[in-house]
């Protein structure tokens, strides 16, 4: 792989004018939430990210797809400054509506990014309305009222509700695994959020669950910026408009969902939708 054929980044300093006048290759269709620009992660000597210039598209769901290890999760990691959590390093740019990640407070850009996880993990000790609470009371909503109504909104959108009316005070590990991963995407959405991070959010999942969260997703893209990690091509090309290839840490090819499933411009990126590795 040469890494003459990854999107090219801008060639300027200016990051922000730079980003709105040149987006990356692939890029053309829609405006970005965020902008990452010649973004390089580290886990100590690993470097798990190259130069990776993406943008991601807001109010649209952005796939990014590639063999495990590929460095997905560290994307998605780097977006909301997670992978500094996680013991890790990076270089370069990230910008949330034109602002530097690197600038805002990590509590408030987490709360505007938000993420859910592969394994559905709602507070075990909480129950389904707390658990859903929580974000909101951790800034300091006690409201009894208005927490009930968020609560209410959050499980609707979640497709949850109708599920859990009636138990509202059990455990929120009382449910399926699949609800689990609703709870926990309703808990996400409770604080708020613009851009909702999800890593692989259906692989733990029955296919049942798969299609409700696949759906979910779907929807949510009417209010939401969505980036979302997946080995799985189909559900990519089922709930993305854009779709990133990575590959051994390069962003490799980036463009809208149909086209590169169609049309792939690079070699490995027809190798990996083709079945040849992966
Ligand atoms: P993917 O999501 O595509 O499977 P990851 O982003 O998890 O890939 O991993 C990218 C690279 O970073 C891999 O080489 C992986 O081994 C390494 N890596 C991931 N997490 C850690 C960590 N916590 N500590 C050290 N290396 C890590």
């Amino acid at each position: 792989m040469g890494s003459s054929e990854t999107v090219s980044p801008p060639q300027t300093t200016d990051m922000e004018s730079s980003t709105e006048k040149q987006p990356p290759e692939g890029h053309e269709s829609f405006p970005a939430k965020m902008v990452a620009r010649e973004v390089n992660a580290f886990f100590g000597k690993t470097h798990a990210l190259h130069n990776v210039s993406l943008d991601v598209p807001e109010k649209h769901v952005l796939a990014i797809i590639g063999p495990s290890g590929c460095g997905k999760s560290t994307f998605l990691r780097c977006l909301n400054r997670m992978h500094e959590v996680a013991g890790g390093s990076m270089k370069g740019t990230i910008t949330l509506d034109g602002q530097d990640t690197a600038s805002i407070d990590a509590v408030d850009l987490r709360r505007r990014v938000g993420m859910v996880f592969q394994k559905p993990n709602p507070f075990p000790t909480m129950s389904i309305f707390d658990n859903v609470a929580a974000g909101l009371r951790f800034n300091g909503m006690h409201n009894r009222k208005k927490l009930e109504e968020i609560v209410e909104r959050c499980l609707r959108q979640a497709a949850l509700w109708d599920e859990v009316k009636d138990s509202l005070n059990k455990s929120g590990m009382s449910i399926s695994g699949g609800q689990q991963q609703r709870l926990c995407i309703a808990r996400t959405l409770a604080v708020n959020p613009e851009v909702v991070l999800m890593d692989e959010p259906a692989s733990a999942l029955d296919p049942l669950s798969t299609a409700k969260v696949e759906e979910l997703i779907y929807e949510l893209k009417s209010n939401y910026t969505i980036a979302i990690v997946t080995h799985n091509m189909q559900q990519a090309a089922r709930v993305s408009d854009m779709t990133a290839f990575f590959y051994i840490g390069e962003l490799i090819e980036v463009g809208e969902t149909k086209r590169l499933f169609t049309t792939p411009q690079k070699k490995q990126t027809e190798d990996y939708i083709t079945g040849r590795f992966g």
